[in-house]
């Protein structure tokens, strides 16, 4: 996973390797290393420019001190490499970062399940990813998720839906032949009944962002006033991740990102992008096809995995 960015980081390192100190030359040329490899990994251009003047401005001037560790009688040296990785790692983080939880629940006291919108579009990981949601918080949050399968423009989706819930022990609601509109609406005295205390719904996609697409789903999202909208994106399309998630950002507002397929993901461009362009978070990830492997996005280890 994000191979192109770690060798490009460890290029620059290598670049400052035994240098004592950090000057303006050798942060250009250590730079030209980084931003050589963010351009290889996909990273949008603008947040290219932004991440290597973030790192430019506080790694000038910064002098690098030999330091003494006396506990084992022995030297350890801060180098300019490890100076200017530490600053990477830093500003990485920052551009990864999410405010706030990943997800927001509904106030117990209002006795009201909380909603949670799945969108994106086809092939993203969309329906995979609900059924890894549900799963992830009848786990991680002992909660008693309701799917529902609102997806009516995929034909196998409700299907999908229907055989990954069975797998998880989660019961999946859909009335054939309505709306997805009305299937939403519907599923919501479902999950009271029920004593469900989230809905996820599993919202319909298509090849690419369209008129229509945006109108169902934005009268869904009026209609349910979910707590949380999360995007489904393939991180493997690169900078279209960014796209996407910019359009479906500027008309739905969304919550957060989910990034699949990170488990055959090389490059590692969407992850660093995408909450500076679109101001939408990653909130998790998807680590592989089956409903375990999926995990919440943490900033910190990320940048530990570009930067070793
Ligand atoms: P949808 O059209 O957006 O609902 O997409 P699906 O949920 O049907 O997923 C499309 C394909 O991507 C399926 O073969 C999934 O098993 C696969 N997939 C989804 N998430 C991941 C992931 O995190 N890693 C990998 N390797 N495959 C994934």
């Amino acid at each position: 996973m994000f191979d192109a960015l770690a060798n490009g980081f460890r290029q620059a390192k290598n670049r400052l390797a035994g240098l004592t100190e950090l000057n303006e030359q050798n942060i250009d040329t250590a730079l030209r290393e980084v931003r050589l490899s963010l351009l290889e990994a996909d990273v949008e251009l603008g947040v290219v420019k932004a991440f290597l003047a973030r790192v430019k401005e506080k790694a000038l001037g910064e002098v690098v001190k030999l330091k003494t560790k006396s506990a084992d009688g022995g030297t350890m040296k801060v180098t300019a490499g490890d100076q200017f990785t530490k600053i990477c790692h830093d500003e990485l983080v920052a551009f990864m970062t999410a405010e706030g939880p990943a997800l927001t629940f509904a106030d117990p006291h209002e006795k009201r399940p909380t909603g949670i919108m799945m969108v994106g579009l086809q092939g993203s990981g969309k329906t995979t990813t609900t059924a890894k949601l549900a799963r992830y918080l009848q786990k991680e949050e002992k909660k008693k998720p309701l799917l529902v399968a609102a997806d009516m423009q995929r034909p196998a989706a409700v299907e999908q839906l229907q055989v990954l819930g069975k797998s998880i022990g989660i019961p999946v609601f859909n009335i054939p032949g309505e709306t997805p509109l009305n299937i939403c609406i519907k599923a919501r005295e479902e999950a009271r009944a029920k004593g469900h205390d989230v809905i996820i719904y599993d919202t319909a996609g298509r090849l690419a962002i369209d008129e229509k697409l945006m109108d169902e789903l934005g009268a869904i999202k009026e209609s349910i006033q979910p707590e949380n909208i999360l995007l489904v994106v393939d991180s493997m399309i690169g900078q279209d991740a960014v796209k996407v998630s910019k359009g479906f950002h500027d008309k739905l507002e969304l919550t957060g990102v989910v990034l699949t397929k990170l488990d055959g993901d090389a490059r590692g461009g969407a992850a660093l992008s995408v909450k500076e362009v679109t101001g939408a978070p990653v909130r998790f990830i998807g680590v592989g096809e089956g409903t375990d492997k999926f995990e919440e996005f943490r900033a910190e280890g990320m940048a530990s995995r570009v930067l070793g």
